[in-house]
C-alpha cells in the first residue's frame, strides 16, 4: 500500500526553499494517500544546536506544518525523537549499510567542508538513519527537494542489501518523489549554492518568519546581473542568479518559467525585482501570521505532536519489532 513519509530538520527556521521544495508538496500529498510528516531533530542534532533554540525551532517548525495546511487529522505530525523506532532501526541499518556508500554521498562532502575530520559522527551516518526514518514505516514515497535525492537512492540500496541478506522482502523501495517548479532554490547571494535554512548569511534566504519589509529588502538585495530578462529559459543557462529568481517566481505564481520570461521579456530586475517581493509577500504572509498565531500557544502545538508520536509509533513500532526478529534478535517483551 503506498505510504508517504518525509521530514524536515529542526536545524533552524524554515525557508522559502524548505517550502517551495518540501512543506508545500507535503500538503498537496495530503488527503490522496497516507501521509507522515516528522520533525527530525535527531538530525538537527549532528551539528551543534542549542537546546533551548531547538526546542522553539522544534515547535516553530510544527507551526510552519500547521499553518501551511498540515492537519494532524489527515496525516501523522510528529517528532522523531519521540518514536523511538527510529534511532532503534538507524542503528540496525547502520550495520547494513557500507562505510564506502556513505563516503559517496555529497551532502556530507557539503557540510563537513575542509574540517571533515572534526565533524560529529552523526552527521556521517545521518543517512543511515533517515533511511530508518523511511523504512521503519515501510513507506513508498519520499517527497524530497533535488538536494536528498541521493539519500532516498541509499536508502533504497539499504532496503535492498537488508532484503538480500536476510531472504525476504520486508522493506519495499521508497521512491523518491522530486516535482515541480523549485525542486532546488538557491542561495540569494549565490546562485551556485543551495538555499538552507543552516547558511550563515541570514540575507541567502527568505525565512517564513520574515515579515513584508525583510522579505522585500531581501529580494531587494539579492545578487543579479545586469542583463535585461531574455525570452525563455535557454537564455539563462550561464545566468544562474537570475534564473533562480526567476524559478521561484514561477513556483510561486503557478506559471511555468517560459510563460513567465514571456511576460517579462527585455525588462530588467528593477521592474522583476518588486514584482517578486509583492508575490512572495502575498504568499507568505498568511502563513507568517498563522504560524505566530500558534506559537502563541506552544501547549497546544506538544498536545498536537504527542498525538502525533502516539500514532507514529503505533504504525513504527511492530514495524521494527519485525526487523529484529528478521535480524535473528530473539523476541522481546
Ligand atoms: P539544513 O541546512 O539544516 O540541512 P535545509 O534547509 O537543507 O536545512 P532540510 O531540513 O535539510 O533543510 O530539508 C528539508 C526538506 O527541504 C528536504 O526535502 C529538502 O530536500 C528540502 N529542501 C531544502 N533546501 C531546499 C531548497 N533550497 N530547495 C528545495 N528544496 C529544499
Ligand atoms: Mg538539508
Amino acid at each position: 500500500t503506498p505510504r508517504i513519509f518525509s521530514g524536515i530538520q529542526p536545524s533552524g527556521g524554515l525557508t522559502l526553499g524548505n517550502y517551495l521544495g518540501a512543506l508545500r508538496r507535503f500538503v498537496e500529498k495530503q488527503g490522496q494517500i497516507e501521509t507522515i510528516y516528522c520533525l527530525v531533530d535527531l538530525h538537527a542534532i549532528t551539528v551543534w544546536q542549542e537546546p533551548e533554540r531547538l526546542r522553539h525551532q522544534t515547535r516553530e517548525a510544527a507551526a510552519a506544518f500547521l499553518a501551511a495546511g498540515i492537519d494532524p487529522a489527515q496525516s501523522v505530525l510528529f517528532v522523531q525523537s519521540h518514536v523511538p523506532a527510529h534511532a532503534e532501526l538507524g542503528w540496525m541499518l547502520s550495520c547494513v549499510a557500507r562505510v564506502g556508500w556513505m563516503n559517496r554521498m555529497t551532502q556530507f562532502k557539503d557540510k563537513a567542508g575542509k574540517n571533515a575530520e572534526a565533524v560529529s559522527l552523526g552527521l556521517y551516518a545521518y543517512p543511515a538513519l533517515m533511511a530508518a526514518d523511511i523504512l521503519a514505516y515501510r513507506a513508498t514515497h519520499v517527497p524530497v527537494g533535488e538536494d536528498q535525492k541521493q539519500h532516498v537512492e541509499l536508502t533504497r540500496d539499504i532496503a535492498a542489501k537488508f532484503n538480500h541478506d536476510y531472504g525476504t522482502d520486508f522493506f519495499p523501495s521508497p521512491e523518491p518523489v522530486i516535482e515541480g517548479a523549485a525542486t532546488r532554490v538557491m542561495s540569494l547571494r549565490d546562485g551556485t549554492k543551495k538555499m538552507s535554512k543552516s547558511d550563515p548569511s541570514d540575507a541567502s534566504r527568505i525565512n517564513l518568519t520574515d515579515d513584508a519589509d525583510a522579505i522585500a529588502q531581501k529580494i531587494r538585495k539579492a545578487r543579479t546581473d545586469a542583463d535585461p530578462l531574455p525570452g525563455s529559459m535557454e537564455g539563462l543557462k550561464d545566468r544562474p542568479e537570475a534564473r533562480n529568481l526567476v524559478n521561484i517566481y514561477a513556483a510561486l505564481s503557478g506559471e511555468t518559467p517560459d510563460a513567465l520570461l514571456a511576460r517579462f521579456e527585455g525588462q530588467g530586475f528593477g521592474t522583476f525585482k518588486p514584482a517578486l517581493a509583492d508575490l512572495a509577500v502575498s504568499v507568505l504572509e498568511p502563513i507568517t501570521r498563522r504560524m505566530n498565531e500558534l506559537m502563541g500557544d506552544p501547549a497546544e502545538i506538544d498536545r498536537i505532536l504527542l498525538a502525533g508520536a502516539e500514532k507514529a509509533d503505533a504504525i513504527a513500532s511492530p514495524i521494527v519489532a519485525e526487523a529484529r526478529e528478521i535480524m535473528g534478535m530473539i523476541r522481546g517483551p
